[in-house]
């Protein structure tokens, strides 16, 4: 395979930048690019060990001064010879350093193509290349955490068992249908039921952890809602003066105006304030009140505030009401805990399950708030060590998995034909293989490694 290489440190001024070469020759391609001071040659240096020395261009004129480190197939990431030049982390260097190694004789590597040749040549499997993309994005503990499983092979093991399970079944249910008169052993139909349960219950489990893991990963938009007066703006602040780790550019987001972003906990809320919703023949409060509107049914959180010092009145109920009709995830908050409370807890109940008192002026009650807000959108209690969150390619085979393993468990009950089972069980293993990319296209392989960026 030919050389390849890449800058595999973000091209940005730092204190170092690595370029990395993998392939057959990629030591001697480092080898006349990089002039060891504290070795004798490049060439005899054992894997897993570094090198002091010079970057020079084919004239032998210094480019810049670094560390070369190099790894021997198969004990490497890609798992060919694999070198790495450090280098002064300037731009213009970083560049230069990359163009010396093409001048000798690498090619510029397509994105994720070290981690597709590592996938290539048996160092990960397809979901755990995924791992180490994931745990580049990274945003939060829980999202690391699940990066981490990923990566060490535990969604690999978890689905590669079962689609195991299920070829050894349809091995013997081929020879079943194949060889009706042989004296074969008869399939435990019971068995099999118990191996198609078993297996949908695991596919459920991360096919439910997956919503979960794409709050967490991507956020929740939430709208504050709540007249005039009552501390939105207070519990904004309150929300995003906390954490100083404001997320303010969210990553996939499609909306053209991105409010600010505040982590409550290990979830990311998006928040925007709004206007009152009321009835008005102003203008531009009519403007205010649509945009109002529309941010509340894209809303998929809604915290709609109170003043517990003021008795709810006609405003606070039409609000109230308007929310209920769109059947939000609501949590009503009752604000300036620290004055007399008037008002009627029964009231507001009805709306919702989750009803707090805050005082945002003192920062207080933001616990409270944060376990509500776990528990409504059903994220609290993880076990981090075992939750793993599936990407959607990996969801979109898990579902594809369960729908054939249903039927056959469905035609099995209905007493069809083992035939048709089998059908339905060939289906759902495929299914399960791709996931893994035991059994993946081509095209199923490119399309993951066009995802990760180059370098990577
Ligand atoms: P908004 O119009 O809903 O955005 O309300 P503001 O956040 O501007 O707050 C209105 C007034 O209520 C301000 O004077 C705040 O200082 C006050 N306020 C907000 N939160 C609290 C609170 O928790 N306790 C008390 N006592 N006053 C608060």
């Amino acid at each position: 395979m030919k050389d390849i290489c890449a800058v595999s440190t973000p091209l940005a001024e730092g204190g170092i930048s690595v370029i990395r070469i993998s392939g057959d020759n990629a030591v001697c391609i480092a080898a006349k690019v990089f002039k060891p001071l504290s070795c004798k040659s490049v060439e005899n240096m054992a894997g897993y060990t570094c090198a002091y020395g010079k970057i020079v261009d084919k004239n032998g004129r210094e480019v810049d001064d670094g560390v070369l480190t190099v790894f021997r197939a198969p004990k490497s990431y890609t798992g060919e010879n694999v070198c790495e030049i450090s280098c002064h982390g300037g731009i213009y260097v970083t560049k230069k350093v990359l163009r010396l190694c093409i001048e000798q004789g690498a090619e510029l590597a397509q994105r994720g193509e070290f981690t597709k040749r590592a996938f290539l040549n048996g160092k990960l499997s397809l979901t755990q290349a995924e791992g180490v993309m994931e745990t580049i994005s990274a945003q939060g503990e829980y999202a690391l955490n699940s990066a981490n499983l990923t990566k060490e092979g535990r969604l690999f093991r978890l689905i590669s068992d079962m689609s195991r399970k299920f070829v050894t079944i349809l091995g013997e249910l081929a020879a079943w249908v194949d060889y009706p008169e042989e004296d074969l052993p008869e399939i435990s139909e019971d068995n099999l039921r118990e191996s198609l349960k078993n297996a949908l219950a695991g596919l459920d489990k991360i096919i439910a952890d997956h919503d979960s893991g794409m709050i967490l990963k991507n956020g929740v938009d939430t709208v504050i809602a709540g007249k005039p007066n009552v501390g939105k703006s207070t519990l904004m602040n309150m929300l995003l003066g906390y954490d100083r780790s404001i997320v303010t550019n969210v990553a996939g987001t499609t909306r053209d105006v991105i409010e600010e972003s505040a982590k409550l906990g290990e979830l990311i809320l998006k928040l925007s304030d709004t206007a009152g919703i009321h009835e008005t023949d102003d203008e531009v409060e009519k403007i205010g009140v649509d945009i109002a509107k529309k941010k509340l049914k894209n809303a998929m959180l809604v915290i709609e505030v109170f003043d517990i010092s003021r008795e709810l009145d006609e405003e606070d109920l039409e609000l109230l009401e308007y929310v209920k009709k769109l059947g939000k995830k609501v949590i009503i908050v009752l604000n300036k805990s620290d004055l007399e409370n008037v008002v009627e807890r029964s009231q507001l109940e009805k709306y919702s399950d989750y009803v707090i008192e805050i005082s945002a002026k003192l920062d207080e009650g933001r616990e409270e708030l944060q376990k509500a807000t776990e528990k409504l959108l059903g994220i609290g209690g993880y076990d981090a060590d075992s939750t793993i969150f599936a990407n959607e390619r990996q969801i979109a085979c898990a579902e594809r998995a369960r729908k054939y393993l249903a039927m056959a468990l469905e035609s099995l009950d209905m007493g069809e034909t083992l035939d048709a089972v089998t059908v339905m069980i060939d289906n759902g293993a495929n299914a399960l293989l791709e996931l893994t990319g035991e059994k993946a296209t081509e095209a199923v392989v490119d399309e993951v490694f066009s995802k990760f960026c180059v370098g990577k």
